[in-house]
C-alpha cells in the first residue's frame, strides 16, 4: 500500500506523543534507540539522531563519524502501553550516505531489487518464546510440567494476563492478530498476526519483540527468544511464511493450482534458491552459537524437536526445512528466535531472487518423517552443525554475499567470527569431566 507521508511533529500533536524512540537494529538484532522529545523531532527528522559508531554493534571503530539515524515516518508505532511514546525505525546514515551494512538498509535495497524484477514479497513470521522467571534461569509457571505440553489449555490460561495484553495491543495497532498458543516446550508460547509486505513484517517483528519483553517485564517475567534455552526441550523457532506477489499486491505469483502442491514456476524457483543457499543462509537465520543446539538437537521429551537438520522440503509435514502447507506459499522452518528481523527477510529475499534469476530447481520433495530413521535423506545436505560451519558456508557463497552487499557481508562475518572465537575461549565443565583422566 502506498503510505501517506507522515509528518512526525504533526503526528505527535495529533496523538499526544511526548517522546519518540528513534530506533535502529544492529548486526546482532539488538534494537538501540534515543528518546527524543517531540519538540526536537522536526530537526531530528532531517539530521537524524546521533550514535557513536563504536558503540553501535555495527563494524565501526572509535574513529568513525557518528551514525545518524533518520526516522522513517512510515514505520511509526505509538506504544499502546505507554501512548506518550512512539517508536520509529530509523535509516542509518553516516556523513550523508546510507550505511550499507545496517540491517534495515540491506533489506530495503533487496526489496527495491526484487521490485525491479516485478516481484513483491509478503511474509508472515511465527515467533516462539519462553516466559521465564525475572532472572531468566527457569520457566516461571510451577504448574507447567506436562511431558507433551503443546496447546495446554490450563497453561495458556495461567499466562492469560500477559498474552491477552499483548494480543489486545496488536489488535489495537491493526495487525490482525489471530491466534495465541502454548507451544511444545513447557514455558513456551507463540503469538500470530497476519502476514504483510516484507518491510512491514520486519518492523512489526522488531516491535513485537520489544513489546513482548516490555509487557512480560511489567508482569514480573522475562520473555526470551533464545533459540534453545533448555536442553531436552524444543527450541524457539521463528518460521517464515513466504509468498511473492505482483507489484500491485493483488495476484499471488506463487499460486498455480495446476502445479505440484499449488506452487507456481517462479515459486518453485524461489524455493530452489532457498534450497541452494540454505547452508549459507543459516548464518543469518540461525545467527548464534546457541542456534545450532536447536537444529541439531536429539529428540526432546515431547518426542519431536520440530526443527529441521537437513536441507529438504515437503508438503504439509513439519519435519523438514521447508513445508508447503497449501497452494501459493511455503514455510521456511529454519529461522530461530535470535534471527535479526531485517536480515532474516533480506537473506530469504536474496536467496529466492537468485533462485528466480537462475531458474533454480528445488530438487525432489521427500514426504517422509524426518524424525525417524536417523533424520537423514540420502543425498540431502545436512544443515551446518555450528555457527562456524555456517559462517564458512556464507563466506563461500559469493552470490549470496554480493546480494546481501559486500560491506554488510564482511562486517557480519567479522563480528560473528569474533563471537565464535569468544565462545571458543570459554572453558566448560564438560571438557574437564571428559578430559581430566585422559
Ligand atoms: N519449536 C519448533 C521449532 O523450533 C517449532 C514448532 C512448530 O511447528 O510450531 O522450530
Ligand atoms: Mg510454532
Ligand atoms: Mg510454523
Amino acid at each position: 500500500a502506498e503510505e501517506a507521508v507522515i509528518d512526525l511533529a504533526e503526528f505527535a500533536r495529533a496523538h499526544g506523543v511526548k517522546y519518540f524512540m528513534i530506533s535502529y537494529t544492529d548486526l546482532f538484532g539488538g534494537q538501540r534507540a534515543k528518546l527524543v522529545p517531540a519538540q526536537a523531532i522536526a530537526d531530528m527528522a532531517v539530521e537524524g539522531a546521533g550514535f557513536a559508531g563504536f558503540a553501535t554493534w555495527l563494524d565501526l571503530t572509535p574513529a568513525h563519524a557518528d551514525l545518524m539515524a533518520i526516522p522513517d515516518p512510515s514505520s511509526v508505532i505509538q506504544l499502546p502501553w505507554k501512548p506518550e511514546v512512539a517508536w520509529v525505525a530509523a535509516t542509518a546514515t553516516m556523513e550523508g550516505e546510507l550505511v550499507e551494512q545496517a540491517p534495515r538498509n540491506v533489506l530495503r535495497r533487496l526489496i527495491d531489487e526484487a521490485a525491479r524484477e516485478g516481484l513483491r514479497v509478503k511474509t508472515g513470521v511465527e515467533p516462539e518464546f519462553f516466559l521465564l522467571t525475572a532472572d531468566g534461569q527457569q520457566i516461571s509457571d510451577p504448574f507447567d510440567t506436562a511431558v507433551k505440553p503443546c496447546y495446554d489449555q490450563n497453561a495458556v490460561m495461567r499466562r492469560y494476563d500477559v498474552i491477552a495484553e499483548v494480543c489486545d495491543y496488536m489488535l489495537q495497532l491493526g495487525w490482525e492478530a489471530y491466534q495465541n498458543d502454548h507451544e511444545d516446550a513447557v514455558g513456551q508460547f507463540e503469538m500470530n498476526w497476519k502476514y504483510d509486505d516484507v518491510l512491514k513484517t520486519a518492523d512489526k517483528h522488531s516491535f513485537f519483540k520489544f513489546m513482548m519483553r516490555s509487557i512480560a517485564e511489567k508482569h514480573g517475567l522475562r520473555a526470551t527468544f533464545m533459540p534453545k534455552p533448555f536442553p531436552g526441550l524444543t527450541g524457539s523457532g521463528c518460521h517464515a511464511h513466504i509468498s511473492v506477489w505482483d507489484l500491485d499486491g493483488k495476484r499471488n505469483a506463487f499460486a498455480d493450482p495446476a502445479r505440484e502442491l499449488g506452487l507456481s514456476e517462479p515459486g518453485r524457483h524461489f524455493l530452489g534458491g532457498i534450497m541452494t543457499h540454505a547452508s549459507a543462509l543459516a548464518a543469518i537465520t540461525n545467527p548464534t552459537v546457541n542456534s545450532y543446539k536447536r537444529i541439531n538437537a536429539p529428540r526432546t521429551t515431547s518426542g519431536a524437536t520440530w526443527a529441521p537438520n537437513s536441507v529438504t522440503w515437503t508438503g504439509n509435514n513439519r519435519t523438514h526445512m521447508v513445508r508447503v502447507p497449501g497452494p501459493g506459499r511455503f514455510e521456511l522452518r529454519l529461522p530461530d528466535g535470535a534471527a535479526n528481523p531485517y536480515l532474516m527477510q533480506a537473506v530469504i529475499l536474496a536467496a529466492g531472487l537468485d533462485g528466480v534469476r537462475t531458474k533454480a530447481d528445488p530438487g525432489p520433495r521427500h514426504d517422509i518423517d524426518m524424525y525417524k530413521d536417523g533424520h537423514t535423506v540420502q543425498g540431502a545436505p545436512k544443515l551446518p552443525l555450528n555457527l562456524l560451519d555456517a559462517l564458512r558456508a556464507y563466506d563461500q557463497d559469493p552470490t549470496l554475499k554480493a546480494m546481501m552487499g559486500e560491506a554488510f557481508s564482511s562486517a557480519y562475518l567479522k563480528l560473528k567470527t569474533d563471537e565464535w572465537n569468544r565462545y571458543c575461549s570459554h572453558f566448560t565443565q564438560w571438557e574437564r569431566d571428559n578430559t581430566l583422566d585422559v
